[in-house]
Formats: C-alpha cells, sequence, structure tokens
C-alpha cells in the first residue's frame, strides 16, 4: 500500500504528468539536478507509445528526404550517448537496405543518404556504411526476391530490445535520486489560480482513493503524455469560465502495427529495411528476440487511446509485404505469435500525409494561452528522449528563474549499466550455475543489466525461484518476485508484457503461463487466490483488446 498522505503534504518544484520514456527522462534528469519532482503516470510505466515501438534507437534515414539534418543529427548524437549510458539496453544493429530499380528509392539516392547519413554521426563508434552491388547482395541474400534488384546498402543503427525496460530503469533512477515516481495514478484535473496551475488533482487507480499534489509559487507542471497530451491540457479548467486550456488541437497521431513471427524459410540475419511493393511504404523486419518483429504502419487515428489494436488488413499487410520481399517466407496469419499496435504522438499537421509529419519534437509553453507554469511535450521519439529531458529541465529552470546545475545524464549511465566484459557477470555463472542455468543468468544480466544480481540474490533464500517460468524460456521465477518487490509492478501485464517478456516470447500471449505466474505471486507476494483470479481475467481482457487479432476472437 501507497503512503498517499507522506506524499501529498509536500511541495514539489516540478510535475510530471506521464510516465512514458519522456515523461521518465525529465524525471530523472530534474531529480539528478536537484528538483523536487513528483510523476505521475495512470497506467504502469511504459504502459502508452513507449512499449509499442519498433524498438530501434535511430537517426531516422527516412527524415533526410524531408531534410530533418537537425533532428537527425540529434538523434545519431543520442544513440551515441545510449550506447554508452545504458549498453546493456542498446546495442549495435545492422539494418540491410535492398535497393529495387523500379519501386524503390534509386541506388544514388539510397547511397547519398548513406554518406549523409555518415556525416551526421561523423563522431561515432559504430561502422560506416557499405554499398553491395547487386551480385554481392544476392550472393549475401539469397532468399530474397532477385526480380528488379539493383543492389543494396547497409549500416548501423542501434536497438532497444527491452524499450520498457529503458524507461523503467529512468524511472529506477529517478526515484533513486530522490524523485517520487508513481504509477497507476490519473491525473483527472488541473486547478489553476490566476495564470498559474496551483494543483493536480489526482485518482488513485488502484485504490480508486483521489488526493491532491500541491506546487508552491514557483512549481512547473510538465505534460509529457504523449498522445493524450490534448487530452490531459483539457482537464484545466480556468476559475470562472468553463474554458478548457488547450483550446488548438497539438497532437495528429497516427497509429503503427507490428506483428511478431517466429524464424521463417529465408529469414534474414540482419535487420531488413524494405519498401513495400503495394505502397512502397519503408518498414522494417527485425530479428527480436530469437523471433521476428516486422512493421510498421502508419495509419491517422483518433479513436480510444487506451484500446489499440493491429487491425486485420495490416496484419495481412505486413505479412503479404514480407513475402513479397522474402518468397520463402510464406507466412500467414497462422504464424502471428503475438501483434501490437500504438499511436505516434506526432505534431497536428492538418492535411499531410502521415509519413511526411515531422518527427521534431515541440517544447509547447502554455504562456501563449495564459498559463504561466505548463509546458507540454509534442512529439518526441524513444531515441531522443534524454535530450528531451535535458532541455525539458533547463526550460523549468528558467521559468523559476533559477541558474540550472549541469546535466549529467549524458555521461550518467543507467542503474543497470554494465558492460559484458564486467568481472560480475563471471562472478555470478560462478555462484549460480548450479542452480540457474547458464542461459537463464546470460539472459538476466542482457535485460537487468547489473541489477541482475539483485534478481539472483532471491534464489539464495527462495531455492524454487531459481525454477523456469516455463520450459521453453530462459526466465526464472525469480523475476516475477523481483517485478513486484522492487520493480513497482502490480499487475500480471506489468510483469509479463514490460518488466520481462514473457507476454510476447512464450507464445498464445503468455496465457498459458497464467497458473505458474499466479502460483508465484500467491506464495511470494502475498497476492491471494481472489487477487489471482481477478489478475487473470484482467489479463486476459487486455490482450483481447490490444494484442490478440480480431481473427481469433471471432
Ligand atoms: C509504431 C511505432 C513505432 C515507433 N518506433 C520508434 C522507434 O523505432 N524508435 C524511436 O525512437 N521511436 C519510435 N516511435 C516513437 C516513440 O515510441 C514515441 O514517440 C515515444 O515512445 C513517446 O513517448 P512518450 O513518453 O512521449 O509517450 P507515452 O509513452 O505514450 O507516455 C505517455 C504516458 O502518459 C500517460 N498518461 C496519459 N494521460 C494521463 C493522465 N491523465 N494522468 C497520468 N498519466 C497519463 C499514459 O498512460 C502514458 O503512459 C514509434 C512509435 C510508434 C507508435
Amino acid at each position: 500500500m501507497r503512503d498517499l498522505t507522506t506524499i501529498e503534504n509536500q511541495d514539489y518544484d516540478l510535475i510530471i504528468i506521464g510516465g512514458g520514456i519522456n515523461g521518465a527522462g525529465v524525471a530523472r534528469d530534474a531529480a539528478l539536478r536537484g528538483l523536487k519532482t513528483i510523476l505521475l503516470e495512470k497506467g504502469d510505466f511504459a504502459s502508452g507509445t513507449s512499449s509499442w515501438s519498433s524498438r530501434l534507437i535511430h537517426g531516422g534515414l527516412r527524415y533526410l528526404e524531408y531534410f530533418e539534418f537537425p533532428l537527425v543529427r540529434e538523434a545519431l548524437k543520442e544513440r551515441e550517448v545510449l550506447l554508452r549510458t545504458a549498453p546493456h539496453l542498446v546495442s549495435p544493429l545492422l539494418l540491410t537496405i535492398p535497393i529495387y530499380g523500379d519501386r524503390s528509392r534509386p541506388y544514388w539516392k539510397i547511397w547519398a543518404g548513406m554518406i549523409l547519413y555518415d556525416i551526421f554521426s561523423f563522431d561515432k563508434t559504430l561502422p560506416l556504411h557499405r554499398m553491395l552491388p547487386k551480385a554481392k547482395f544476392k550472393q549475401l541474400f539469397r532468399s530474397i526476391d532477385p526480380e528488379g534488384l539493383s543492389g543494396g546498402a547497409q549500416y548501423y543503427d542501434g536497438q532497444a530490445t527491452y524499450a520498457e525496460r529503458l524507461c523503467l530503469e529512468n524511472i529506477i533512477s529517478a526515484k533513486e535520486a530522490g524523485a517520487v515516481v508513481l504509477n497507476y495514478t490519473e491525473v483527472t484535473r488541473l486547478q489553476r489560480q490566476g495564470d498559474r496551475l496551483s494543483s493536480v488533482v489526482c485518482r488513485d487507480v488502484l485504490t480508486e482513493k483521489e488526493f491532491t499534489i500541491r506546487g508552491h509559487n514557483k512549481t512547473v507542471v510538465i505534460n509529457t503524455s504523449g498522445p493524450w497530451v490534448d487530452r490531459v491540457c483539457k482537464l484545466g479548467v480556468a476559475n470562472n469560465h468553463d474554458a478548457p486550456i488547450g483550446k488548438t488541437r497539438k497532437i495528429g497521431g497516427t497509429k503503427g502495427s507490428h506483428i511478431i513471427v517466429a524464424p521463417f524459410p529465408g529469414a534474414p540475419e540482419t535487420t531488413f529495411y524494405v519498401e513495400a511493393k503495394s505502397d512502397g511504404r519503408p518498414f522494417f523486419i527485425i530479428p527480436w528476440l530469437d523471433m521476428y518483429l516486422i512493421g510498421t504502419t502508419d495509419i491517422r487515428y483518433q479513436g480510444d487511446l487506451d484500446r489499440i489494436k493491429a487491425d486485420n488488413e495490416e496484419i495481412d499487410y505486413l505479412l503479404k509485404e514480407t513475402n513479397n520481399i522474402i518468397p520463402t517466407a510464406n507466412l500467414s496469419r497462422q504464424d502471428i505469435k503475438f501483434t501490437y499496435s500504438g499511436v505516434r504522438p506526432l505534431p497536428n499537421e492538418e492535411g499531410k500525409k502521415p509519413g511526411s509529419v515531422t518527427r521534431k519534437h515541440i517544447l509547447y509553453d502554455h504562456r501563449k494561452e495564459g498559463v504561466t507554469n505548463l509546458i507540454s511535450l509534442i512529439g518526441g521519439k524513444l531515441t531522443t528522449y534524454r535530450h528531451v529531458g535535458e532541455e525539458m529541465v533547463d526550460a523549468v529552470y528558467r521559468k523559476m528563474k533559477k541558474t540550472a546545475p549541469p546535466c549529467t545524464t549524458d555521461s550518467q549511465p543507467l542503474p543497470g549499466g554494465i558492460l559484458p566484459s564486467d568481472r560480475r557477470i563471471q562472478e555470478a555463472i560462478d555462484k549460480y550455475s548450479d542452480r540457474v542455468c547458464l542461459k537463464s543468468i546470460n539472459h538476466l544480466f542482457s535485460m537487468y543489466g547489473s541489477r541482475a544480481t539483485e534478481v539472483l540474490t532471491l534464489v539464495n533464500n527462495e531455492p524454487e525461484l531459481a525454477e523456469k517460468i516455463s520450459p521453453s524460456l530462459p526466465d526464472i521465477k525469480a523475476q516475477i518476485v523481483y517485478a513486484v518487490r522492487s520493480e513497482m509492478a502490480h499487475t500480471l501485464v506489468d510483469i509479463a508484457r514490460r518488466r520481462t517478456t514473457i507476454a510476447m516470447h512464450a507464445g498464445n500471449y503468455g496465457l498459458d503461463l497464467l497458473p505458474v505466474m499466479t502460483e508465484t505471486l500467491n506464495k511470494y507476494c502475498g497476492w491471494s487466490q481472489e487477487k489471482c483470479a481477478r489478475a487473470c481475467q484482467e489479463y486476459r481482457i487486455y490482450m483481447e483488446e490490444n494484442c490478440l487479432p480480431d481473427y481469433q476472437l471471432t
């Protein structure tokens, strides 16, 4: 049970609404720079768009076409920062672009793009691009559709395999630096006094209790609620008139869906970045956790933000286009292991094609709307979250009319930051390999970084926790307990979808593992039988509403 009274009776310098990657990045930077910070998230951390991305830490090669050079440079710089400060969570990723004379951007254009991309990342540690002539390309990728192929290109970007944990580690770091971080806390009202927001009213989603977070006369409120930005603005009602703060729409979200499939005949060893045969849209085929993550689509979206699902047409489009490029794949609906879909919180640019809407982020100061201490984030990619945090905290200090201490997040590792050569990995293998299999120990270090030792420590007192959750997965029961005791997980979805990858990895959307998960939670975390039954029911509903394709439900 959370002690809301202590949390309520404090004055905060900074109130952050939304605990996706951007809110988490702001909270970490703010706490590290000495601001008394509270972050409020209505669901779980990273339960919004941040858990539905392609998981690439990339400069955005495609944005070069739209002359978004500053954005590409910013993202490429951030890619380097993350490779350095979160080496356990962000790793180099080799991408391959097949080039077709008739149906893709021409060879010269891709080559020019590659050169520019290398120029904008002149200070990188990753290798430079290479162009592959047709014969060489065909030799390397025998399963690729050869018709009209004129060659290819290869270059490096980054991959955040566990993007949800990247967000969580920022939350944990913020907490360690003194911030209060609350998931399952929905902001329901922004209270205004004159031209300032004076407090925010919240609902504890777990207990239905209402409480208020107050500010002082310099407090700043940050709205990092992603695609919900406009909705959060509308919670702010002027004193005497019922006029909402956000008069103009700021977000023009587009929906993007992914499918996950098992390895298939002709599956590439590197990530493929291809242009769809039917409409020329670029999409990725990404090796991910011994499976393939394929996506994405890009469709204007104005529906329910809490229930977003890949629809049948999107799934068929991604299957068909993968089969077009790799004819031996022969993928069909039966091959789908998981699907997911999210909404990009893009700036509202009416009349533009979704793909051409700018991916730049904007710090929107609501001073223009008569509120002097509210800033909303419009846009903001997974890749650039740290820089957004830095800019936002600088802006907060300016609003408070105080000098900002230097930002350190570009050099300070995230809490689990560890290199593969670290001696702690070998020490853990020596200590635990009689109880936990080597594959699982390595898996823990790849997910939790140095914090894997905390997960492993649990098996000292509770040996049963060394057991695997399923024979086909490297995950062990200790992870379930660790998620609840140390990582603020409250639901089965938190555990299976965002603290671990069980839901996506296990098959059947993780549903078959509910008994073993609830048994562990009942025995080690004090979850009653009733709570377990309710949690299973909620898990099923969540999967039906967000991940299980419609054609499987009818
Ligand atoms: C299909 C797709 C693919 C993508 N691929 C990539 C990629 O490969 N690389 C990349 O860099 N970027 C990618 N992106 C973009 C990136 O994922 C998002 O821009 C980023 O995750 C946005 O994070 P955020 O924190 O701003 O928003 P969110 O993650 O949506 O977080 C906002 C949070 O605010 C909370 N909230 C809302 N209302 C309230 C309230 N009233 N009270 C409290 N909390 C509230 C929500 O619950 C949510 O958790 C992709 C996006 C999509 C959709």
